[in-house]
């Protein structure tokens, strides 16, 4: 097994999740990688998640 190769795939995965976040918030349109379905912004008790309709894109933010 290639260690090497899933480690990077999860550090793009994450630098991805980290763009999406910053252009949601900046309250720009984004569309899931996956689905390319429009992301939401829902925010409910105490946690802030961005969504898409299908749920393959499901990020949640921690709120303090
Ligand atoms: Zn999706």
């Amino acid at each position: 097994m290639d260690f090497s190769a899933l480690n990077k795939a999860t550090a793009n995965s994450f630098h991805q999740q980290k763009a999406i976040i910053k252009k949601v918030l900046a309250g720009k349109s984004v569309q899931c990688p996956s689905c390319k379905q429009p992301l939401q912004l829902n925010s409910s008790e105490k946690q802030l998640k961005i969504e898409c309709v299908k749920g393959c894109t499901d990020i949640q933010l921690e709120t303090e």
